[in-house]
């Protein structure tokens, strides 16, 4: 999770798409707030420009201007307000605000030429609240805030009365703003990656299980339990549930020590987790060498189906020790419960199915085990509880 100390975003195209979904929330939340703010601004400057100037035919277009900047930051804060907008929408809301902020700054600007010292005082201003506050991309906020100090510096050497060794001045000011503001919001996308960083590791150390990276029982307490697996999907018609344990693996630790046993464990999850559908499926290590999958909106067929395919892939695949010492295949067995969800009774069917699919694994077990064995749960029996 490299993080580019020119770009200050990660490295990996993955990864900050990752990050800025994760902020997605807080970024049109800032963006509303901020635009928000830019707005009424623009409105109260609407307001003193029409004290100052009075309703007068070449005043009209100067107010029009300001109106223009309100009306358009007021859209965008109230779209990013509803949470209407994408990542990529976001920082298009926020290009097009400044955009037309700073088109409108300038007209201005040009329309009263008198006054190019404060229209200065402005732009720094407008400059720390494009790079600072507005949230948009780093290089996007650079080219804009640049091109503005360039077209301002041109205008005021063009129409201001300012001399020249002020224009200069002003110029380097400028710069100077632009400097520090890009520094600072550099510094500060740079602070938020580190953040996220720390947060993603901290989630997967706490989630998952450090030797098969599978999650561990606290994820399924905690995230899957409680009729949380159905996540923020619709709730789909089915729920299956699928346990498998490793076939005399004690012998395999016994035999050939726990280290070989370790390999064969992280084979087992990798032959699991590369089988299931990210994002939707969950495997979860439940014990030792027995392995939990949630399966939302999978029907029993599905669950065999996939419970078949791992049994043979597993079987047919050679477990081979770091230094090539042992080459072994092993077996599993295999538990697979179904709810129709439609028909479930009782407050939690993932607590209950995960009693029914332990108990036919067990089934699995007695009846010669590396086989498959299956129930489809039209109500769930109350009397079955779960010991998770
Ligand atoms: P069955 O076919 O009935 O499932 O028999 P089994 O030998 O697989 O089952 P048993 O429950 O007797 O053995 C499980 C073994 O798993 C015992 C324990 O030492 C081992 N084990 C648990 N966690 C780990 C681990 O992280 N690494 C290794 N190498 N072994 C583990
Ligand atoms: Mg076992
Ligand atoms: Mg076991």
């Amino acid at each position: 999770m490299e993080i580019s100390s020119l770009t200050a975003e990660f490295v990996r195209a993955p990864v900050e798409a990752a990050y800025l979904k994760h902020k997605q929330d807080q970024t049109q939340s800032l963006l509303s707030f901020t635009l928000t703010f830019c707005a009424l601004f623009y409105l109260g400057f609407f307001v003193t420009d029409l004290a100052a100037l009075g309703w007068g035919v070449e005043t009209r277009a100067i107010l029009a201007a300001r109106l223009l900047v309100a009306a358009t930051a007021g859209v965008f804060a109230w779209l990013a307000y509803r949470r209407l907008l994408s990542v990529h929408f976001t920082r298009v809301a926020a290009t097009m605000a400044e955009s037309v902020a700073m088109v409108c700054f300038m007209f201005i600007a040009v329309t009263r030429p008198a006054e190019f010292h404060w229209h200065a005082m402005s732009l720094a201003i407008m400059l720390v609240v494009i790079y600072l506050y507005i949230p948009n991309r780093l290089r996007y906020a650079l080219a804009l805030a640049s091109v503005a100090t360039v077209v301002f510096v041109a205008l005021a050497d063009l129409h201001s009365q300012m001399s020249f060794a002020d224009t200069l001045t002003m110029g380097m000011l400028l710069v100077l703003v632009n400097t520090f503001g890009f520094l600072a919001a550099r510094r500060f996308n740079h602070v938020s990656r580190e953040e996220f960083r720390s947060w993603s590791v901290l989630k997967h150390a706490a989630e998952r299980d450090h030797l098969t990276g599978c999650f561990n029982r606290r994820y399924l307490h905690e995230q899957l339990m409680g009729g949380r697996w159905v996540g923020s999907s619709a709730r789909p018609d089915s729920l299956t549930v699928l346990l498998c344990d490793i076939d005399h693996f004690k012998n395999i630790n016994d035999t050939h020590g726990h280290d070989y046993g370790d390999v064969v464990l992280r084979a087992f999850a990798q032959i699991l987790q590369g089988a299931v559908r990210s994002e939707v499926d969950s495997v979860v290590r439940y014990g030792g060498e027995e392995f939990l999958i949630v399966l939302p909106g999978t029907s029993l067929a599905g669950g065999i189906a996939l419970a078949e395919r791992l049994r043979t892939c597993f079987g047919a695949t050679e477990l081979a020790a770091q230094d090539g010492s042992v080459r072994l295949r092993a077996t599993a067995s295999f538990g697979v419960a179904t709810v129709d969800l439609g028909a479930a009774t009782g407050e939690d069917p993932l607590r209950q199915l995960i009693a029914a699919a332990d108990e036919l694994m067990y089934e699995a077990k007695r009846n010669g085990r590396d086989r498959v064995e299956h129930l489809q749960l039209a109500a769930i029996p109350q009397n079955l509880r779960c010991s998770a």
